[in-house]
């Protein structure tokens, strides 16, 4: 993106967070990526930084920033640690932005000023074993009764779960209105009835820890519900389609790092007697790279001003997500293969990269999903 096109503000939050990310999150990457442990050292500076809240409004702690500022944060954390914008989408662009958009003014008080200063890390529970693209399927029941409703069932793959204080969790009160029949629901981590099982094994931002959540008669106040009863699933659609926009710009850091690997590789490496740059299957390879990242960007940033001025993004989020995924990993492909046998082994940023990249095809809706999306939406033009 220009300098040029971006406000003073916004290019002053931008290049905060570049030099974060290149003198901090850069440096700690590797090492957390080996342990994966959760870095809880880069959420409370980003919480000191003030991103944490971004989007928040300000009568609740935040920043009240904009759709594009969140973009151009989120880029530059990917840039630095791929995992660490995995829990900051996790825990402000789904969890924290959904109770700022649905909440009422008790749930925002209550929730929103420890979400947004890092005293409480947020999740957002919606997948579970038998029910992740058809979203709708999900089976945790909830039963109300005296003033609270009861939560049964199992939820799966939910970043930030291990940490997390506050879980914004979607349960169907009666299944046989199918999605109609979906709440949103605010559940404190500390209640009864919770058990929260880390998962292992992730191939790639390994330091976003991921968990099985198990609701075993879980009393949630019915006063945690976030908007009317039979809303919840319509609301979740709008924050994810939203939230789109973010894992786009974390896709955009990826592709970034990885051209910014492989140019300064490029640069020092000899082959027969020259820079591997000087070579022209690598420099196409580069120009491939540098091209399909500013596309992304451009189509992140353009969805970004559309959300921030009232505008339709729907459609333009979807294809921003499906596109900027794929240049992501298309450019920690290239990356790799730039850096050789080097670029396979750890602890090379691009052998990380790789394996980060992949799982922004999948989350937050499948890059078939986001097909099925865009193609329903033209279709029905
Ligand atoms: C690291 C990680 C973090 C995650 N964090 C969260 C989180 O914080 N909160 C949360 O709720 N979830 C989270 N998820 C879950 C994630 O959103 C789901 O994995 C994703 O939506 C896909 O669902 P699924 O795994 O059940 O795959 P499935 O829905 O079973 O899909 C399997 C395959 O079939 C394809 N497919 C399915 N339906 C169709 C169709 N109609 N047309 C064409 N192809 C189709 C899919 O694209 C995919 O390729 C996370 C997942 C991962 C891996």
């Amino acid at each position: 993106m220009n300098d040029q096109l971006l406000t003073e503000e916004e290019l002053l939050i931008r290049n905060t967070m570049r030099d974060y990310a290149d003198n901090n999150l850069s440096e700690r990457a590797a090492r957390y990526d080996e342990t994966g442990e959760f870095p809880w050292d880069n959420v409370s500076e980003l919480a000191d930084l003030g991103v944490l809240g971004l989007t928040i409004d300000e009568d609740f702690g935040g920043s009240g920033g904009t759709t594009r500022q969140l973009a151009l944060v989120s880029e530059e954390i990917a840039r630095g640690c791929v995992a660490t914008s995995v829990i900051y989408i996790a825990h402000l662009s789904l969890t924290s932005q959904y109770i700022n958009t649905f909440g009422d003014e008790y749930q925002k008080q209550k929730y929103l000023p420890d979400l947004a200063t890092g005293k409480k890390i947020g999740a957002f529970a919606l997948t579970e074993p038998g029910a992740g693209s058809d979203a709708a399927a999900i089976q945790t029941s909830s039963v109300r009764a005296n003033g609270h409703y009861v939560i049964n069932g199992t939820k799966t793959y939910i970043s930030n779960a291990p940490e997390a204080g506050v879980m914004v969790t979607l349960a169907t009160r009666d299944k046989s209105e199918g999605y109609k029949g979906i709440d949103a629901l605010i559940v404190d981590g500390d209640l009864d009835g919770i058990e929260v099982n880390q998962l292992h094994g992730k191939m790639g931002v390994r330091a976003s820890t991921v968990g099985e959540i198990v609701f075993n008669n879980c009393h949630v106040p019915v006063h945690n519900r976030l908007g009317e009863e039979s809303v919840g699933f319509r609301q979740t659609m709008e924050v994810l389609n939203a939230s789109r926009i973010s894992i786009a710009a974390q896709c955009v850091g990826i592709a970034q790092a990885a051209l910014e690997e492989s140019v300064q590789y490029a640069r020092t490496r000899e082959v027969f007697g020259g820079p591997l740059g000087d070579l022209q299957a690598i420099q196409w390879m580069i120009a491939d790279m540098a091209t399909e990242t500013e596309a992304a960007r451009q189509l992140v940033m353009s969805v970004a001003s559309k959300r921030d001025a009232g505008v339709p993004f729907l459609t333009e989020a979807s294809m921003a997500k499906l596109f900027a995924s794929r240049v992501a990993m298309q450019a920690a492909h290239n990356a790799v293969q730039i850096h050789g046998g080097a670029g396979y082994f750890a602890p090379t940023k691009v052998e990380r990269l790789f394996r980060d990249a992949r799982v922004t095809e999948i989350y937050e809706g499948t890059s078939e999903v986001q097909r099925m999306l865009i193609a329903r939406n033209i279709l029905k033009q």
